[in-house]
């Protein structure tokens, strides 16, 4: 089955963009050009993705997202062409799985669409590995490899890739990753998250100054840059 997109946006040329290259790569898509009408058609079509524009005519998108968590999971990534790191880390923290900042290309929209998507389905993905830039990860082996040869881990440095490599493609904030490693507690420790994954880095990245694998996303957080590997 075609997995279903929403899209909520106004700007009818941006639609248009998005409709071209999304049901060119099969997906079947479905608009809303108002908040009001998003919502409600959300509701109604339950959709297995989310595209939303945060400049809306008739209500903020972040106020849409804050919306539509309060009854589904379903993956929602923002499109805006507001560039600001508070922009988005909020839409983030209320629960928005990615953003994209306007004008994008269609591959890394894609590339953004599949990693929510396999978020979202993650239970299919069980005992698979995820790879990229020589190095592959199986969580559940706990066992990491940077061109064949296996990488020896701290049991920190681990839980913070693993983290990451359960979301892979996807952007994790500070707050969301230093929660998760290091415990609710721990929310505003970000020079721990700069200190490991420097660690990560010099491991992992064939070369630490250019990272490839671990990517920074300025002021928001960080996004694993690997993709299942068979
Ligand atoms: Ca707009």
């Amino acid at each position: 089955m075609k997995p279903r997109l929403q899209i909520i946006e106004d700007d009818p040329q941006m639609r248009r963009f998005l409709r071209n290259a999304l049901s060119e790569s099969g997906y079947d898509v479905h608009e809303s050009e108002t908040a009001q009408r998003g919502l409600a058609e959300a509701a109604a079509q339950r959709s297995d993705i989310i595209l939303l524009d945060l400049g809306l005519p008739d209500l903020d998108g972040l106020e849409v997202v804050r919306r539509l968590r309060s009854w589904t999971s379903t993956p929602i990534i923002v499109i805006s062409a507001r560039g600001q790191e508070e922009s988005k880390v909020a839409a983030l923290d209320l629960g928005a799985d990615d953003y994209l900042v306007k004008p994008f290309g269609t591959s890394e929209l894609l590339a953004r669409i599949r990693a929510a998507w396999r978020h979202a389905n993650r239970g299919a993905a069980v005992g698979k590995t995820v790879g990229g830039h020589g190095v592959v990860i199986n969580v559940e082996l706990r066992r990491v490899t940077r061109d064949g040869a296996e990488v020896h881990l701290t049991p920190t440095e681990f839980r913070l890739l693993a983290e990451l490599a359960r979301n892979s493609g996807r952007v994790l904030t500070h707050r969301h990753l230093l929660r998760e490693v290091w415990g609710p507690s721990h929310a505003g420790d970000a020079h721990y998250l700069r200190l490991y994954m420097g660690q990560l880095r010099a491991k992992l990245e064939r070369d630490a100054t250019d990272p490839q694998l671990l990517l920074t996303e300025q002021g928001v957080g960080y996004r694993l840059n690997a993709d299942l590997s068979t």
